[in-house]
């Protein structure tokens, strides 16, 4: 006897689909049974004609707790999450402070517990201070955040030889190390260079340069070790190019977000500060080779960057574009920005599980429990409804920041049930069980 049984759906991994009925037991799935058998569950999901996914697993978000809860917090942001189809949440470390001790680590696990409407995993920032890093490392967080450019002092890896030699230190210890591209000694020059302090000004102050340069000294430094780097947000065809030429190098991976293979910085007239983050976003010509990227397999993984702020801090009139804070929302809308890209032919379904479901749980230290439908692995499955198109709207969104840059766009599908463990927590666009997620930390 099974808890559950969702029959009738095509069963999409990474790998390639398959028809069947899944059955779920004690909140895993049990067997993968064929179409015709019809085994005893206490509840049968009828999903005729719909496809099943594995949860999206989002490796980067800020929810903004603790000390920034205007702009989000752990119950509206996997509020968000679980209305998108993002059963877990990887959670960035560049709150209010920072999340760089043992303790501050702990706290944010413990905050989050009872509150969290999906699963979240925490990534932890490397700071100067390396006697912070053993505490941190034994309470396995998904990864160790590291930046080289535009964050404050404390956490700041700006030289090529510090960053060298941080990776040198982690070398050994299996853990994943997020690294943001960027290089301060270009962005210190480009910054000062255009002080007009409108769009065009803040486009080269963070030029594809930066971008491409920070990558490949990550990559570099990363080569010859065992370390295993992951290299976020990057969306310029420099930077794409610097990628293809030197992934082979190390042990490293690659992320963008949804939005960067649709927006241009033509688009900054029309949506102004709402679609203002960094990096910004670039000419088509740069879109158009993130999406040949991405075509060819070059990117492995497709995360949010989820950062959302108030309503209020976004309508503040500031004199310079650079000013307006940086980050969008986009746990509720990665499912249905990906849905969009199969629809364009740039993806297809299994790309879209291999990118924002597979490769961001293997990558992170969750891929036992999660990133597949699979005897063994975690029950959080969407189901989707290709007959069905929706819309995406600014009412329907949970996020603090209460918009999207997607408003308006047509979807073609429709995300009718989402499971985590499961149990049904979505039905047709409601959260039907509340607070249900659990605290994941790195598989040992
Ligand atoms: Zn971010």
């Amino acid at each position: 006897m099974f808890d559950t049984i969702i029959s009738g759906a095509t069963i999409v991994n990474a790998a390639g689909n398959v028809r069947g009925n899944v059955a779920i037991r004690g909140g895993r799935v049990a067997a993968i049974l064929p179409p015709a058998d019809l085994a005893e569950a206490r509840t049968i999901v009828d999903a005729n004609g719909c496809h099943l996914l594995p949860g999206l697993v989002d490796v980067h978000a800020h929810l903004r707790e603790p000390g920034l809860t205007h702009k989000e917090d752990f119950d509206s942001g996997t509020r968000a999450a679980a209305l998108g189809g993002v059963t877990t949440v990887l959670d960035m470390p560049t709150d209010d402070p920072w999340t760089a001790t043992a303790d501050q680590l702990a706290a944010k696990m413990e905050t989050a517990k009872g509150r969290i409407h999906v699963d979240v995993g925490f990534q932890a920032v490397i700071s100067r201070n390396t006697d912070l890093l053993r505490g941190l490392v034994d309470l396995r967080p998904v990864s160790l955040e590291l930046f080289t450019a535009d964050v404050p002092e404390a956490f700041m890896f700006e030289s090529m030889d510090a960053v060298a030699e941080m990776v040198k230190w982690l070398d050994g210890r299996e853990m994943l190390i997020g690294i943001s591209p960027g290089d301060q000694s270009i962005l210190a020059g480009s910054g000062s260079r255009n002080p007009a302090g409108d769009i065009a000004a803040f486009l080269q102050s963070r030029p594809p340069l930066a971008e491409a340069s920070g990558l490949a000294r990550a990559v570099l430094a990363a080569a010859g070790t065992k370390v295993s780097i992951h290299v976020r947000q990057v969306n310029s065809a420099l930077g794409v190019s610097a990628w293809r030429r030197l992934r082979d190098m190390a042990d490293a991976t690659i992320e963008t977000t949804p939005q960067n293979f649709f927006f241009t910085s033509a688009d900054y007239e029309r949506l102004g500060a709402g679609l203002k983050g960094s990096p910004p976003f670039r000419a088509p010509s740069d879109v158009e080779a993130l999406r040949a990227a991405l075509s060819e397999g070059l990117i492995d993984i497709v995360g949010t960057d989820h950062a959302p702020h108030s309503p209020a801090e976004k309508a503040t009139s500031y004199t310079a574009f650079a000013d307006i804070p940086g980050g969008m929302p986009g746990l509720q809308t990665l499912l249905a920005t990906m849905l969009r890209l199969i629809e364009e032919d740039v993806i297809n379904f299994n790309d879209l599980v291999r990118m924002s479901s597979f490769n961001p749980a293997r990558r992170f230290g969750l891929g036992r429990s999660k990133g597949a439908i699979a005897v063994g692995c975690d029950a959080d499955i969407l189901v989707v409804d290709r007959r069905r198109t929706s819309e995406i709207t600014d009412a329907q969104q949970v996020s603090r920041a209460a918009y999207t840059p997607f408003a308006g766009w047509i979807i073609p599908g429709t995300l009718t049930r989402v499971f985590l463990r499961g149990e049904e927590i979505v039905h047709d666009g409601k959260l039907v069980s509340e607070r249900r997620g659990s605290v994941v930390t790195r598989e040992s």
